[in-house]
């Protein structure tokens, strides 16, 4: 572990820069590799190399865009690579990207020589206010979703929020969806705030941002480990990650963004909560409403609401078979290791298909 490890290790904008210029003179690294995809290659690796003050040797290392390529293969190439080009314990990896590539690429550090430093560089909304943040590493396994990885944070969070001037509208809606799971579990005032949003700009993001980064930051910080605590981040992501899976792997349907498939799985998680916790029918309604607002309806038949369920064995929460829910007792309280018959979970599907399709 290197010095910077230690205190919180988010920074913003030119601050950002400031930290990472001054880390990388202090650390003696032999090379630096910045890892991009296809789009961040082109969107973002001008403008971070301009900001570089360094002459350690770099090498650019790129993958395909995409979380169908967040497999372990793409990690097996990227060793290759790195050995190939020289890389041994004192490289730091830079990871130049959305989640896909922070995910990857922080699996690709933890493991590569037993481990050598990396420094995320997020350039999504969803990587600046979630992925990025508390280490969580890793790939997924055919379709389902991060069966294989590690908790190790990487040394610092670099967050420039001009990168998000590239970004699709599609894009920044995925990622604010974490930003809403943010309130939902920790903090009624910002799920308010966020759902009187009218666009969402980066001027009007930036503070928002910064909440979200210290709310999660803090669940983090108090179970690291995810015994407790830490689970509560994933409401919503029981269902959601299972639709996500279960869209991913079928070129037929509908391309589904990680933080739709997860809007989709808080409206369920609504439903189950006020069925099994007391939630407020009038705030399960409310989330409903303001999450169709902004992200419509996906059509989910009963054949594959069926399928869905059965992902639900691969969730990583389950422990012995039993398969574990975050559900909400009101918002900002969340309940973790929850049991939820399958019944139940059909009966939220009805719920959440009343609404109109997408237009
Ligand atoms: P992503 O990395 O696929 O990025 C989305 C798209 O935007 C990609 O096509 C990418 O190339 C492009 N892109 C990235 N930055 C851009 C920019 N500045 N301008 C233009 N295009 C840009 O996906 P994501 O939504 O950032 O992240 C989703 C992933 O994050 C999933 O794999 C999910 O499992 C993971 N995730 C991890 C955690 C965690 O705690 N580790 C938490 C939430 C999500």
């Amino acid at each position: 572990m290197t010095k910077a490890s230690a205190e919180s290790s988010v920074f913003f904008n030119e601050k950002g820069y400031e930290k990472f210029n001054h880390f990388i003179e202090q650390e003696s690294f032999t090379k630096i590799f910045v890892l991009v995809d296809t789009n961040t290659h082109v969107h973002c690796l001008a403008p971070f190399l301009q900001q570089l003050e360094t002459n350690i040797p770099l090498e650019i290392l790129e993958i395909d865009a995409g979380e169908e390529n967040k497999t372990l293969d793409t990690c097996s190439s990227l060793w290759d690579t790195l050995s190939h080009l020289g890389g041994d314990r004192k490289s730091l990896l830079v990871n130049l990207g959305g989640g896909v590539v922070t995910d990857l690429g922080g699996f690709v550090a933890a493991a590569f020589k037993r481990g050598i430093a990396c420094v995320h560089f997020p350039t999504t909304l969803l990587a600046m206010v979630d992925a990025a943040l508390g280490g969580k590493n890793g790939v997924n396994l055919g379709a389902l979703k991060n069966q294989v990885g590690v908790i190790k944070k990487p040394e610092m969070v670099i967050a420039d929020t001009s990168f998000l001037g590239t970004l699709p509208a599609a894009e920044m809606r995925s990622g604010l969806a974490e930003m809403l799971k943010h309130g939902l579990i920790a903090d009624e005032d910002y799920w308010n705030r966020l759902n009187s949003l009218k666009e969402l700009g980066i001027t009007d993001l930036e503070d928002l941002i910064k909440e979200s980064v210290v709310i999660k930051e803090k669940i983090v910080k108090e179970d690291p480990l995810e015994k407790g605590l830490r689970k509560s981040l994933n409401f919503g992501h029981t269902l959601g990650h299972a639709i996500e899976s279960f869209f991913l792997v079928d070129p037929e349907k509908q391309k589904l963004l990680h933080g739709e498939a997860v809007a989709a799985g808080m409206v369920l998680a609504a439903f189950l909560s006020s069925k099994l916790e007391g939630f407020p029918i009038h705030k399960r309604d409310e989330i409903r409403n303001s999450i169709h607002s902004m992200y419509g309806r996906i059509t989910i038949s009963i054949e594959d609401q069926e399928k869905i369920i059965d992902l639900l064995k691969y969730d990583k929460k389950n422990e012995g078979g039993k398969i574990n829910f975050v559900l909400l007792r009101k918002i900002g309280e969340p309940v973790i290791d929850r049991e939820v018959p399958n019944s139940l979970i059909l009966e939220a599907f009805r719920f959440y298909l009343a609404l109109p399709e997408n237009e």
